[in-house]
């Protein structure tokens, strides 16, 4: 994408800055309160869970339900489609210095999306091992999209930028898809879930609507 284009696409997620205001406790946009936290924060988000699966399943359950209560806020307060949602929540993550986000095969029927994100936060962990270590961010996908697809989602990143790769690409489906696709990765992320009978559902579900 040339300069002219890339400023002409940043300045139209802009005008959602013109939503900005100053209230007594500080800027909100959209009737959010707006918080700028160091990229450092993710950065140590994947150390900590590095090693240390559990950690991260719970850091990917927390990141999904606040990103899904975020997204019914939003909801509540503006009333949005869910193309309208899906296209704010795409210019927020390019707002908040996320990265290079695009969205393909996007299926509202089959509940299924990918995602290509470059420079996230972990780009900045170079010396590393290879590590599919976005899972934090894996999260906040599954939360909105579940919010969007008015259907408990889940999300998997099946190639990271801390693999060499040149973008990290994330899928989101329903989970029994996910579980069929990458049977491996699918053990590897959602732990509890792979000794959970396939049947049950899992005490971690969003129920939607809620
Ligand atoms: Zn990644």
């Amino acid at each position: 994408m040339n300069r002219k284009r890339k400023i002409i696409e940043f300045a139209k997620s802009l005008h959602l800055l013109g939503k900005a205001r100053i209230t007594d406790t500080g800027p909100e946009m959209l009737g959010q309160r707006i918080m700028i936290v160091p990229r450092e924060l993710f950065t140590e988000f994947i150390d900590l869970y590095r090693e240390d699966p559990e950690m991260e399943q719970t850091m990917y359950r927390t990141m999904k339900k606040s990103v899904y209560s975020f997204c019914a806020d939003l909801d509540d307060d503006r009333d949005l489609e869910p193309a309208e949602l899906l296209n704010t929540l795409l210019k927020l993550t390019k707002l908040n210095g996320f990265g290079h986000i695009e969205i393909n095969d996007y299926d509202r029927e089959m509940k299924e999306a990918v995602f290509y994100v470059r420079n996230l936060p972990s780009d900045e962990l170079d010396d590393t091992e290879p590590f599919k270590g976005d899972t934090y961010w894996s999260g906040m996908l599954a939360g909105g999209m579940s919010y969007v697809f008015q259907q408990d989602v889940e999300c998997l990143e099946t190639q990271c930028m801390l693999e060499g790769e040149n973008s990290c690409k994330f899928l989101v489906a329903p989970k029994t898809t996910l579980r069929q696709r990458h049977p491996q990765l699918f053990r590897e992320k959602f732990p509890a879930e792979t000794r959970n009978d396939a049947r049950t559902p899992s005490p971690d579900t969003l129920v939607i609507g809620e």
